[in-house]
């Protein structure tokens, strides 16, 4: 089963339309295809949805037209920011994640945008002091399945987007990182089981390997996670890009599943 269920497009920060998007999908052998935009916060940040009933009725139309030959789900990319919205539709998944936060003192920070605002945020919100960066990013995941309800935990660790090529900026292999990192996962594993293994950042060229990093990976293993993988995939030409690595990936931290949505949940596929 070839399924991606982390996609943008232009109704987003995409750039194809999602009907380009199902046609390359079908070119390269998916079985199926869930949309994510992402959902509106209050922030108004730059890669949200402007229009999310035209999304929603394009998504309803192509899932009509292409049905027989590409399941397609709808759904939505949650943000920490996002409860609202997710209110609005009936949406077939979500994916929850963390973009950006606010500072104890009420700063606004953002966690993808680049490296140099990553630094900027440091600089400006924490005090030059990035491992509280970091802390900061952990305690809004460890928080966020209080404030929204999504099916998938989306780029556990996306704080470590610019690690491998900016170390400078915190210490994603130090002891103040990986106490952070764990224990929001044990916290978020308490109401969420479902993780994504996440490529999109190996596309992008700002990692070598997907989210998550191999420790919390073990620890997902130990904690009995149910895993996708995916592709946060902003151009269709990356739709499947690092899914063969992402399976051997995780198999070399023990699982022997991947699961997959179906119309009736989640279903494991041995690897
Ligand atoms: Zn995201
Ligand atoms: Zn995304």
């Amino acid at each position: 089963m070839l399924q991606n269920l982390h996609m943008h497009s232009a109704f987003c920060d995409g750039n194809s339309t999602p009907e380009e998007i199902v046609r390359i999908a079908i070119e390269r052998g998916f079985d199926s295809l869930g949309f994510s935009s992402h959902a509106p916060t209050p922030f108004g940040t730059s890669c949200e949805m402007r229009d999310s009933d035209a999304y929603v009725a394009e998504i309803m139309r192509l899932k009509e037209l292409y049905a027989g030959r590409l399941e397609i789900f709808l759904g939505a990319e949650l943000d920490y920011f996002s409860a609202e919205f997710a209110k609005k539709y009936s949406f077939d998944y979500t994916l929850g994640g963390v973009h950006m936060a606010l500072t104890d003192e009420g700063e606004f920070v953002e966690f993808d945008h680049s490296a140099k605002m990553s630094e900027e945020y440091i600089t400006r919100a924490l005090r030059g002091d990035g491992e509280r960066f970091a802390e900061l990013y952990y305690r809004t995941m460890a928080d966020m399945p209080n404030k929204i309800s999504a099916d998938v935990v989306a780029h556990f660790d996306l704080v470590s987007k610019f690690s491998e090529k900016r170390p400078d900026l915190f210490n994603a292999n130090g002891k103040r990182y990986r106490t952070a990192a764990l224990e929001a996962l044990h916290a978020v594993r308490e109401r969420m089981e479902v993780f994504e293994i996440n490529t999109g950042a190996v596309a992008r060229g700002h990692r070598s390997t997907p989210y998550p990093a191999p420790f919390l990976l073990s620890e997902m293993r130990a904690l009995n996670c149910k895993l996708i993988i995916s592709s946060d995939c902003h151009d269709p030409a990356f739709i499947d890009c690092h899914f063969k690595e992402a399976k051997e990936y995780i198999k070399a931290a023990g699982f022997d599943t991947v699961y997959h949505l179906s119309a009736s949940g989640f279903v494991g596929e041995k690897i």
